[in-house]
């Protein structure tokens, strides 16, 4: 029985904690003037998190932090009397309030709502990657709310980093040409969700793409965020548009412009990624095809990392172009290198404070066994810190997981794309949150986690206010063509 109702406990929070155990069966009540003794946190902060989940005002004490546990970990032991939380930091308090909302319920018997109830409970929790980040896609599809959706879910899910990448969305005072202007967001918009992350814990940085993807929309779409409207700019891209022409000094001025006013627009934050993905047809353009095209695009990578450094950001790039598809160690793994590219020897020379971002989408295992993510381990070898990026695939992302936590690397930074709804919004979420923290955990059956996602999105809901119905839930509309891919 009690085993049973352990199991039943666990499973409803996201990412799993390591251990949770029952001390008693009695019953704390969340209302008005009920106990929480916090050893490490911030009163003010605690306050916020119980009136934010239950619409409560605790009485609060706070006690000095516990030395003993690492630097995000924590402790729970709730009894009738009171809740107890041990951290050695506001951030292992923030997570513990965290699991505490997913874990309580609303009082049982009742018509209607009257306070919220937790049972007697020890936990003990600690995440297994420093760099737990997912990365969103910011379309002109996709409504301010629905980036905040996504961003207090992934705090919610103890995420501590969020990449935004505008796909030609955000409007720049610099170059107020490079969006689509009917789908413009104002800087404002954006500074409101840093402001939001700062709340809950997350750290939100953004993605410029200073290589390929120059068109700022997907490449299946034929779009292009500058030149659709302004073929005066061709000269800045390669002659089919796709990649930065990056022999062309006015490139860089264009870049620089754009770099340095989205770092300060999103708050000067610690990281910055500079994309540099599918950079097809590089390098093809009259001038760039006749220069030293490898010393061309080290100078430009040198540039941007120096330009971050300067203002206190490290420069994360994605790892695809680095290698190259000839290269048979790289058989079954994404890389989009060719060796007519000249770029194969080009990592050799990259500052290794640059953060390799490895995605690889699939799952290539090898006669059964567990794939080798043999990219990723080569970056690692070559002393960069890297961070493994999967997307939809389970397997994958567990795998990565627990790739990224046997072999120490910075972490984890999941992608989201153009899938980022329906189930495939479950997959992501759930089952990466719980490769990030909890790579090793118990695989429980998914109907676990599917319903009580479901409730969590709800509470963001709640979070944000939201009114309307294509707000709530994992789609905008049940039954929508878009929503629809076979
Ligand atoms: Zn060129």
């Amino acid at each position: 029985m009690k085993q049973r109702e352990e199991k039943l406990l666990h499973a409803r929070i996201i990412p799993p904690v390591k251990s949770l155990s029952l001390t008693d069966e009695k019953l704390f009540r969340i209302e008005d003037g009920c106990r929480f003794t916090v050893c490490g946190g911030d009163a003010a902060e605690v306050a916020a998190d119980a009136r934010r989940a239950w619409g409560v005002e605790p009485a609060i004490t706070i006690l000095p932090p516990d030395s003993s546990l690492k630097a995000e970990a924590y402790a729970i032991e709730v009894s009738a009397a009171e809740v107890k939380i041990s951290a050695a930091s506001a951030s292992g308090v923030r997570h513990a309030m965290k699991s505490l909302r997913q874990l309580a319920e609303s009082e049982r018997g009742v018509s209607r709502h009257t306070h919220h109830i937790l049972p007697s409970v020890r936990i003990e929790d600690e995440p297994a990657l420093g760099f737990r980040g997912i990365h969103l896609c910011w379309f002109p599809e996709t409504p301010v709310w629905e980036i905040e959706k996504q961003l207090r879910l992934a705090a919610y899910y103890k995420f501590n980093y969020v990449v935004i990448e505008s796909w030609g969305v955000i409007r720049l005072n610099s170059h107020p040409e490079f969006v689509w202007s009917e789908f413009a967001v104002e800087p404002d918009a954006v500074k409101r969700l840093v402001k939001i992350g700062e709340e809950l814990g997350i750290v939100i940085f953004p993605q410029v793409n200073l290589f390929g993807h120059a068109t700022a929309s997907r490449t299946g779409s034929g779009k292009h965020v500058l030149l659709d409207f302004h073929p005066e700019y061709a000269g800045l891209f390669e002659p089919d548009g796709w990649t930065w022409c990056i022999s062309n000094p006015d490139t860089r001025r264009f870049l620089t412009d754009i770099v340095l006013e989205m770092h300060e627009l999103f708050g000067n934050p610690p990281f910055f990624h500079i994309g540099c993905d599918e950079a097809y047809n590089a390098g093809s353009c009259t001038s760039c095809r006749r220069a030293d095209y490898p010393a061309l695009l080290k100078e430009h990578l040198f540039y941007f990392h120096d330009l971050l450094k300067q203002r206190g950001a490290r420069a994360m790039m994605w790892h695809d172009m680095l290698l190259c598809r000839e290269d048979e160690r790289w058989d079954r793994y994404t890389v989009c290198g060719r060796r007519d590219d000249g770029l194969e020897e080009l990592y050799r020379e990259l500052p290794k404070d640059m953060i390799i971002c490895d995605w690889q989408y699939g799952y290539p295992e090898t006669d059964g066994r567990e794939p080798t993510w043999s990219t990723a381990k080569f970056f690692k070898d070559n002393e960069f810190e890297v961070l493994v990026c999967p997307w939809v695939n389970k397997d994958g992302i567990r795998s990565q997981g627990r790739f990224a936590a046997r072999e120490g690397l910075m972490g984890m930074l999941e992608t989201t794309w153009n899938w980022n709804r329906e189930q495939r919004m479950w997959a992501i979420f759930t089952t990466s949150a719980r490769s990030a923290w909890a790579p090793f955990d118990e695989e429980l059956p998914d109907m676990c986690y599917h319903e009580f996602f479901n409730r969590h999105l709800r509470e963001v809901g709640h979070d944000m206010g939201v009114s309307q119905y294509i707000q709530t839930g994992r789609v905008m509309y049940q039954v929508n063509p878009y929503d629809y891919q076979p």
